[in-house]
């Protein structure tokens, strides 16, 4: 028989049924994901690819534009990041998450109690 879902031929009693469906393994995890089409991140997390390729290279959107402009900019101001790049708070608050989580950027506190991003390997000032 084959996967509904991808055309995998898999052996009757390794498919999985998944309301309908019949599924193979890897599209039964996919369907039961329950970070599946909300948080791309976590998705990549599951999968491992975020610990395998890692690094700069696997950044897109709001990710790699705030990434590269501080990289750019040496410092920027964590509180001018949804204005900057036009987006909600709790988006930019994610993605910085997600920076910070790779060791890409953290926050350096300012004397005014803001907070700058930097780039992770430069020293506290
Ligand atoms: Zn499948």
């Amino acid at each position: 028989m084959k996967c509904d879902r991808c055309g995998t031929v898999v052996e009757p009693e390794e498919a999985m049924a998944h309301g309908s469906q019949n599924l193979c393994e890897d599209c039964l995890m996919d369907a039961m994901s329950p970070a599946q089409g909300c948080d791309p991140w976590a998705v990549k997390l599951a999968t491992g690819a975020a610990t395998s390729a890692g690094g700069e290279g696997e950044l897109k959107g709001l990710e790699k534009a705030i990434f590269e402009r501080v990289k750019k900019d040496v410092r920027v101001s964590r509180e001018a990041v949804p204005a900057l790049f036009g987006v909600r708070p709790p988006e930019a608050k994610r993605a910085l998450a997600v920076l910070r989580h790779m060791e890409l950027l953290r926050s350096d506190r300012r004397e005014d109690g803001g907070a700058d991003l930097v780039l992770f390997g430069t020293g506290r000032s």
